[in-house]
């Protein structure tokens, strides 16, 4: 072990964070040392500072990291990994040898929380290490010109991408995204890139105004109207192709099911919070031939095609950055993460 340093931001206790500072450590033969340059606090990070959801501590979390490639492991050539080379990460851990890994579900395995890609001596995500040893097959190679806190965004898009290769909108189907928070804003901008009419179910003014100048074509306010009666009017009795349900409300579930149209695809995006079941007909299944189904986390293929969308600056999320803190205000970053009129707060280092 050298003995440079380098930070760690660790959830010690529920609502206390703290910037550590320990060895920096050396890459193994065929292992890479990335320096994290900023990361975004997701949902999670929330959930999981303010006690919600249940870890031990110490924890290092994040997982939507931007970094550039600082050391090479013996046996890496540095022509395939240039020194200062930007990359995204995708932290999510996949063995490649379970059932889901084996039928193209990586975002499935069975061992995600084993973390064998990734080498850090505090447990967690490891988005908060200022440098952390992971393996080559988990980076993704970004222009060195797209800005940092435009990089983080290959993780939660990658969600949103696995979601379309789920949901499988056509151009000029109409698309109800519902729930304008971050998540529900980056599938208004793809619906709005792949060729459909998008719709915005969303009760707050400021979000339906964000949805229309992000690509939504029409918003509803669920709190004013009833939105499954709404959308069958504006798609003619038939209902929308493809619902996007971005929220964690269970009767709102509900609703995403019953405005879909025959032949059209449910998508439950979010988690469920707290998860209250509710009835499907089965006998509405068998004469609609829809879909109910559900996306979870990125898949690899899902983490290529948000790289691409990020790089050729096809998706551009600038207005979904709500601020932007340094390491040593970790705390703050959570403070504000937690508010639920915030999109993204990134951390850089
Ligand atoms: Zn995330
Ligand atoms: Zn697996």
């Amino acid at each position: 072990m050298s003995n440079e340093k380098m930070k760690v931001i660790a959830v010690t206790e529920v609502g206390k964070v703290e910037t550590l500072i320990v060895d920096k450590p050396k890459p193994g033969p065929k292992k890479i040392l990335i320096n994290i340059k900023a990361c975004a606090l997701c949902t999670f990070d929330q959930r999981m500072y303010s006690g919600v959801v249940k870890i031990p501590f110490p924890f290092v979390g994040g997982h939507e990291v931007v970094a550039e490639i600082a050391e090479l492991g013996e046996g890496l050539d540095p022509a395939r990994y240039p020194i200062g080379q930007k990359v995204a990460v995708r932290l999510l851990n996949s063995c490649g040898e379970c059932y889901y890994c084996r039928h193209n579900a990586p975002n499935l395995c069975e061992r995600t929380n084993e973390r064998d890609s990734i080498v850090s001596a505090i447990p967690g995500t490891g988005g908060l290490n200022e440098y952390l040893i992971v393996e080559p097959k988990i980076l993704w190679k970004l222009p060195n010109d797209l800005p940092n806190e435009i990089g983080v965004f290959s993780e939660p898009l990658a969600c949103v991408a696995n979601s379309f290769n789920h949901g499988l909108p056509q151009m000029g189907d109409d698309v109800v995204v519902i729930g304008g928070g971050i998540m529900g804003m980056l599938h208004i901008m793809l619906a709005k890139k792949m060729g459909c009419r998008v719709i915005l179910s969303e009760p707050n003014k400021e979000r339906r105004e964000l949805g229309l100048e992000l690509g939504a074509d029409i918003v509803i306010d669920p709190s004013k109207v009833d939105p499954v009666e709404e959308i069958k009017k504006i798609t003619n009795g038939i209902g929308a192709e493809v619902i996007f349900n971005t929220t964690a409300v269970s009767s709102v579930a509900k609703q995403a099911v019953d405005m879909v149209a025959k032949l059209g695809r449910v998508v439950m995006y979010s988690s469920q919070h707290p998860d209250i079941p509710f009835d499907i007909s089965a006998n509405w299944l068998h004469n609609s031939e829809s879909i109910v189904t559900g996306a979870v986390s990125p898949s690899i293929l899902s983490f290529e095609q948000a790289v691409k969308l990020l790089s050729k600056r096809i998706i551009y999320p600038d207005k979904l950055i709500s601020n932007v803190y340094s390491a040593d205000q970790a705390n703050e970053a959570y403070q504000e993460a937690l508010k639920p009129d915030t999109f993204r707060i990134v951390i850089k280092f």
